[in-house]
């Protein structure tokens, strides 16, 4: 028996706000991934010898046979445009007046959702080359957001 059943006139939804503290770590390996991107400006996997399957971003376990990752491979700063989407909303629920494109880039066997730029003049299709376009090394913080965006690489 639900709640409902129990009393049909029980509220379903309930409005307000809950203040919610919480402080996110990168682990063992999202600290080295960042770390690289920050200092380096180069972009690391992990890979597993069992599997063959390079992790991007990094893991220290593979998810596929729970081995631990100790193999860090470059992937370099060039991945294949998977897919992407033009955003027309904010984050508030706001409209723009000219979209962002989000894409996804694969990088090892995984990949990176990011900022994807091109010009007008450039016509985008699944299957391109992107590249990672860091932000300069004086401005990275150890996100995600030191890669600016990713733009297509002219063939
Ligand atoms: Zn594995």
């Amino acid at each position: 028996m639900t709640l409902l059943d129990r009393n049909p006139d029980a509220p379903q939804v309930w409005q307000d706000e809950m203040a919610v503290t919480n402080r996110y770590t990168y682990g063992v390996a999202g600290e080295r991934f960042f770390r690289t991107i920050k200092e380096e400006g180069r972009i690391l996997g992990t890979h597993c010898t069992t599997c063959d399957h390079t992790y991007v971003p990094a893991a220290i376990f593979c998810e596929r046979c729970m081995d631990k990752l100790d193999e860090w491979v470059d992937v370099g700063i060039t991945g294949e445009l998977v897919t992407f989407t033009h955003l027309y909303v904010n984050y508030d629920g706001s409209y723009r007046q000219e979209p962002i494109t989000v894409a996804f880039v694969k990088l090892g066997d995984g990949g990176i959702i990011h900022r994807l730029i091109f010009s007008d003049s450039e016509e985008v299709s699944i299957g391109m080359q992107t590249k990672a376009i860091f932000k300069p090394a004086d401005e990275r913080e150890g996100s995600i957001l030191d890669i600016a965006h990713f733009e297509l690489v002219q063939t």
